[in-house]
């Protein structure tokens, strides 16, 4: 009797040939902690809906012995720092391995972005998110910008940060040679700069305009342990990661 054998795919991160698993796009790790984010965005089906978003074009050797192991990572941290939010007037002394931090981010940042792109230019980074390959710094950068709850005027009412995003942030004049990439957890809102090809060269008023707009402290590749004052409560702080495709990221940052 013949047998069915369930159809391969190349994985998305190893290309290999495979049968690829079902994975949640956020850590199940991640849904267990933040029992509040029980509606979802998807900008591909532009709609929220209850769910989870999930991605199946990634073999079980990439997801269980690598990205696994980045997803514990960040579940680890989230137990440290993303859990609780944060206080407005401290500063949160944030240490972390750089790498893990990073290559978390970006496999967040290349699972959600190929749901829209399939040839989105974060596949370059694959080899680095998998482990096999040195920091890329010619190409990275990571910024963190820390966001408190907010009580807006005459409100009655404390709004808190108390969603996880990924997605792109658009700057109002966009510019074609980086990719601003932007991971929220509650608090926490983690801006990746990425420059495909480093041999593009931007007018340097251009390069000022992006860093400028772009909010948070830098995070270090050599892992130093940095003290990330908490911002000054604003709604547009709050709501950070609503500014992704309205251009308003470079106005709310100007008005910090
Ligand atoms: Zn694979």
């Amino acid at each position: 009797m013949p047998t069915l054998d369930r159809p391969t795919t190349p994985c998305a991160y190893c290309e290999r040939e495979s049968k690829p698993t079902r994975e949640h796009l956020w850590p199940n790790g991640f849904i267990e902690r933040v029992p509040s984010y029980n509606l979802r965005f998807s900008r591909r089906a532009n709609k929220v809906f209850a769910g989870d978003l999930t991605i199946k074009d990634v073999c079980a050797t990439c997801n269980n012995e690598v990205l696994g192991g980045l997803d514990a990572y960040a579940c680890e941290m989230f137990d440290r720092y993303f859990r609780d939010f944060a206080v407005a007037g401290t500063e949160v002394l944030f240490e972390y391995d750089f790498d893990g931090l990073l290559r978390w981010l970006l496999k967040m940042s290349f699972n959600t972005a190929r749901t829209l792109r399939p040839d989105t230019p974060l596949a370059m980074l694959r080899p680095y998110i998998l482990g096999g390959a040195p920091f890329p710094s010619e190409l990275l950068s990571l910024t963190l910008d820390i966001a408190p709850p907010v009580t807006p005027s005459g409100g009655q009412r404390e709004l808190r940060p108390s969603w996880v995003r990924c997605g792109e942030a658009k700057l109002r004049n966009s510019v074609d040679w980086c990719i601003i990439r932007v991971v929220t957890i509650k608090s926490f809102n983690f801006f990746v700069l990425f420059t495909p090809d480093p041999e593009v060269a931007a007018p340097q008023e251009e390069l000022l305009r992006v860093r400028h707009a772009i909010p948070g402290q830098p995070v270090w590749p050599d892992s130093r342990p940095v003290r990330i004052p908490v911002g000054q409560p604003s709604v547009a702080r709050l709501h950070l990661h609503h500014y992704f495709a309205e251009g308003h990221l470079y106005d709310a940052a100007r008005r910090r």
